[in-house]
């Protein structure tokens, strides 16, 4: 007798993010009732370029490196979105944070459309002098690609000011002109903004207050849990406790994570992880792994690593009240469904992590006037974009009787649809 083995035969969930964003944008199409010239249009990215960087590595070797920047929709202005260096980077996931940029900046309700880069490479096993010429070729490969009028790119994973440095130089000595609001997140000495690095998580602890609010929650006190510590979950850890005074019970990187039912302190945590570059072995608190994590029964899980973190196989055993996402695409479609279904309060990706992209903003405007602002005026501007953008989204969900990533893609579709359609083409 033939033994089949049905788990093999059981249909996979589709953990492609290009085709998650193109899900997502089809369920926000169909509620919309959007005219089909336009959603098969929004469907895909308007440009991509695919080039290589051949590399003079330290050992006298030449390697070739795939290096990819898409411009997804730019009906609303020049395309926006940062640039990531990563072994496993893919063109699909390029187009899929393309798009999300597409919707953030739409959601944020800024003068940008949305764009993202990506080099297939691992920073971790380069010298300084390598990851220099690998950035410096990034930039020679798109140097007639990019302009503050077309696409203005920016850091995202693995990538930092210091590389944005070396980009802005490789431009400017291209084109034989200053130009410092062709890339963002540059370092304050050559026209970064005062309150850009940390940002993305102030804007997200904007949101998690707001949602906070609409539940009728109180935050001081709230328990939180933060999957990655990079440079978002780090300082979503300082500023959710010192600003809403969440205590934070657990955090993780890509090693493990630590779990502290009485609160993680931030300053002895961020020392101990500038002395041994990871958390694992910190003293004050319990080993456990990242699923167990994302499963504790805390007010705000804030998923701040990378995609696909919760899908149909762990979502039913979340137990936060609040999943405020700060990685992009950290959940499933399916995951979504089975979350909404148990009355989780889902901050979507692309509100939640906005603040990054309007600093960024804030950025260009600066560069542009020649005109600085301080870091308080920054955040007061921040904090009002952010609050607008979250009260648009938490309207539409009542509004519209839809969850509040639907609900954002109502917002967002519908902006870029009408900047598509005054400009004719569709
Ligand atoms: P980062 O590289 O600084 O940090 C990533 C963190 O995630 C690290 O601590 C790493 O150890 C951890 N990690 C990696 N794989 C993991 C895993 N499997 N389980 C648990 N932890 C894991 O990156 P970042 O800039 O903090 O970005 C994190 C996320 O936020 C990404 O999805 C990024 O696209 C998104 N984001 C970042 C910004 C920004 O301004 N930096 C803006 C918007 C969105």
């Amino acid at each position: 007798m033939t033994h089949i083995d049905l788990s093999v035969h059981e249909v996979q969930e589709n953990l492609n993010p290009f085709a998650i964003s193109q899900a997502q944008l089809d369920e926000a199409a169909e509620v919309l009732g959007l005219d089909p010239d336009m959603h098969a249009f929004l469907r895909q990215p308007m440009r991509e370029l695919h080039f290589t960087i051949p590399v003079r590595m330290d050992n006298g070797r030449t390697k070739t490196f795939p290096a990819f920047r898409v411009q997804y929709n730019d009906a609303r202005g020049p395309a926006k979105g940062g640039l990531r260096f990563h072994p496993d980077e893919t063109i699909d996931t390029v187009r899929a944070l393309a798009a999300w940029m597409t919707w953030k900046t739409a959601v944020a309700d800024i003068p940008l459309g949305g764009g993202k880069g990506g080099v297939i490479c691992n920073p971790r096993q380069m010298s300084q002098g390598e990851l220099e010429r690998v950035s410096r070729g990034y930039m020679r490969g798109i140097a007639h690609f990019v302009s503050i009028h077309r696409d203005v790119p920016a850091p995202d994973v693995n990538t930092n000011p210091k590389i944005m440095a070396w980009m802005l130089d490789e431009y400017e000595r291209i084109h034989g002109r200053h130009e410092p609001g062709v890339i963002t997140g540059k370092p304050p000495e050559l026209g970064g903004s005062a309150g850009r690095g940390p940002a993305t998580a102030l804007g997200s602890i904007v949101a998690i207050r707001e949602a906070t609010h609409a539940l009728g929650l109180h935050t001081h006190g709230s328990t939180c849990a933060i999957q990655g510590y990079g440079n978002v979950g780090s300082a979503a850890h300082k500023l959710g406790s010192e600003i809403l005074g969440l205590e934070v019970v657990a955090i993780s990187d890509e090693f493990g994570a630590l779990y502290n039912e009485k609160g993680l302190d931030y300053e002895q945590v961020s020392a101990y992880v500038r002395r041994h570059g990871r958390l694992e072995g910190f003293p004050e608190a319990e080993d456990i792994s990242n699923s167990e994590l994302l499963e504790l029964d805390v007010d705000v899980l804030t998923p701040a690593a990378i995609e696909n973190q919760i899908t149909r196989r762990n979502a039913h055993k979340i137990k936060a009240k609040i999943v405020a996402e700060l990685a992009n695409g950290p959940t499933t479609p399916e995951a979504n469904d089975i979350l909404v279904e148990n009355g989780t309060f889902i901050i979507p990706d692309f509100l939640c992590n906005a603040g990054g992209v309007i600093v960024s903003y804030f950025e260009m405007v600066q560069n542009s006037s020649n005109f600085y602002w301080n870091e308080s005026e920054v955040n007061r501007q921040l904090d009002q974009k952010m609050t607008r953008a979250f009260l648009a989204v938490h309207q539409m969900a009542e509004e519209a009787g839809v969850d509040h990533r639907v609900a954002a893609y109502l917002v967002a579709v519908n902006r870029v649809a009408q900047a598509v359609r005054l400009r004719g083409w569709v």
